[in-house]
């Protein structure tokens, strides 16, 4: 299985979407893909049409036992979604009360990397969907990644997102036995702005080796999908957006090619 984060520490810069649009275009090459949720807002939760607000049973429940997963517990909250080939393991609105906790503390940093060992059967991909805030839900998603993705929305002010992200990310490589590998994408691209020119000259500036070259554009055509519940590929396969991320997907498949190690 191969596990990819999408995580920035600022909100509405693209994570839920890119999360969505990702575990789309594998599921519909044939992938099994299962997406996580660990996001106290629920964005992709709602996105499949489930009610982060009133879910019973819900990713929470996998940090309710002091560290370890149940044998099968993970598996039991899986819930289907609008794609055959993708299932989701939600959020739900109690997980805020974990947060902002630091994991060392409480042993509770590697959850999720244990709850998707227990999946590595059934699944080809999983896609986590990360909250803006450094707490343990952020520190689980990139301990169980072999690669981040970061979503960089071409605005003003973007850029201190991403060093704040970036800073996080040299704390977790202390702890990890191989620094995890990110890769930028510039989003919500609007090539008549200045704002979204300027911050794609920053980011070819500041961080070329690890951002993606392309960006994905502005595109109404991405709340529709949202709107219908269904991933931007089955919604309309050749709105630019999927255009986009088609290529995107290409290009983190290719880099991934490398062995990583968990
Ligand atoms: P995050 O998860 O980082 O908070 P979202 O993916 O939820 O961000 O995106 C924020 C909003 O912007 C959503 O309403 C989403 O539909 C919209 N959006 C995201 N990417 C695009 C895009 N490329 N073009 C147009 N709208 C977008
Ligand atoms: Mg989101």
């Amino acid at each position: 299985m191969r596990v990819w984060a999408v995580a920035n520490q600022k909100g509405g810069v693209g994570k839920t979407t890119t999360s969505v649009a990702l575990a789309g275009l594998l599921a519909d090459a044939g992938k099994r893909v299962v997406v996580v949720d660990l996001d106290p807002h629920g964005s992709m939760t709602s996105y499949f049409g489930q009610d982060p607000d009133s879910l019973e049973h819900s990713v929470f429940e996998l940090f309710q036992h002091q560290g370890s997963v149940p044998e099968g517990l993970p598996r039991q909250l899986l819930l289907p979604t609008s794609h055959e080939r993708i299932s989701l393991l939600p959020s739900s609105t109690v997980l805020a009360t974990l947060e902002r906790q630091s994991p060392g503390q409480n042993g509770l940093g590697l959850v999720v990397a244990k709850s998707l060992t227990q999946l590595w059967q059934d699944y080809d991909h999983a896609i986590i969907d990360s909250p803006p805030l450094l707490g343990v839900l952020m520190v689980n998603a990139l301990a169980a990644s072999q690669q981040l993705v970061i979503p960089v929305q071409t605005e003003f002010l973007a850029v201190k997102g991403l060093e704040r992200m970036v800073s996080t990310l040299a704390m977790i490589n202390r702890s990890r036995k191989q620094a995890l590998p990110y890769t930028i994408v510039p989003t919500l691209f609007d090539r008549r702005t200045q704002a979204s020119m300027n911050t794609l000259k920053v980011l070819r500036q500041g961080y070329e080796a690890n951002l993606w070259q392309a960006f994905i554009p502005v595109d109404t055509r991405l709340r529709d999908a949202s709107r219908a519940g269904l991933v931007p590929s089955q919604f309309d396969s050749g709105s630019r957006a999927v255009i986009a991320y088609r290529a995107l997907l290409k290009h983190l498949l290719a880099y991934q090619a490398t062995p990583q190690v968990a």
